[in-house]
């Protein structure tokens, strides 16, 4: 059966001893279910994170990273930087990173294919806006999404690849897509993969929410067929509402 994920993207939060209090009071918490832990801090901190959780299961991601080896681009980070200090998960396709960074799918085929050139596992970040939905539209800009971006790879590279859903008008707003809509949109998702692909990447591969995901409605999310997880931001700077959602699985 597929794995079971909760990532927290901590997003332009946290300073170093802020960093450091809240792992310590993460390492602390008792992960009752079977849900892969991971977290990925802002990109200063990442190594000092690497360092707190070496004798934890708690794994630590990056929030993004540049598709270039090295060279002039001042301010960015590469594959290599990152796993030099013992990271092998990146966050790609955020709906931040595409709406304030101007990430096109194109851009971010390029960032996943230097990740998975790498060895490097991708949460790979899609999501319809609120005007899609309304319009009737999301499946088809998710679908595209998908298709511009990750559907080059081979079925292979399907093994390091993790699918999360994030629709953009649930995102730090308290709205959470319902657990039915969330359920609708993952297995059209598995779907669309099965067709590209063939069922057994389809099956294998997670699929993971996230919006607006709280202690409060965790359990419910987390208990539909297609959602293998969660990706989580405001509820992931705190350790007692992070692990209720962990320990929703
Ligand atoms: P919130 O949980 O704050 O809505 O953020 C979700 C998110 O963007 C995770 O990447």
């Amino acid at each position: 059966s597929r794995k079971h994920i909760v990532a927290g993207n901590w997003k332009m939060n946290k300073t170093l001893p802020e960093t450091q209090a809240l792992l310590a009071s993460l390492k602390d918490k008792k992960n009752t279910g079977d849900a892969h832990v991971i977290v990925a801090p802002t990109a200063i901190n990442l190594q000092a994170s690497v360092t707190m959780l070496q004798d934890s299961p708690i794994q630590v991601a990056a929030q993004n990273m540049h598709q270039a080896e090295s060279g002039a681009y001042t301010g960015e980070i590469s594959a290599g930087m990152i796993q030099s200090i013992g990271i092998d998960t990146v966050i790609l396709g955020h709906s931040e990173r595409r709406a304030y960074f101007h990430e096109s799918d194109e851009l971010l085929a390029q960032k996943v294919n230097t990740a998975l050139a790498h060895g490097m596992t991708v949460i790979f970040c899609f999501g319809e806006e609120l005007e899609d939905r309304k319009n009737g539209k999301h499946f088809e800009v998710v679908e595209s999404q998908l298709k511009n971006a990750i559907f080059h790879l081979t079925a292979a590279q399907w093994s390091n690849v993790v699918l999360a859903y994030e629709p953009v008008w649930a995102i730090g707003t308290g709205e959470t897509a319902s657990p039915e809509q969330a359920q609708e949109m993952h297995a059209f998702i598995r779907k669309t993969v099965s067709a590209s692909y063939d069922e057994a990447t389809a099956d294998q591969v997670s699929i993971l929410y996230g919006g607006s995901v709280k202690p409060g409605n965790a359990k419910e999310i987390f208990s539909k067929p297609d959602v293998d997880g969660g990706l989580i931001g405001g509820a992931a700077l705190n350790a007692d509402d992070f692990f209720a959602i962990v320990n929703a699985f």
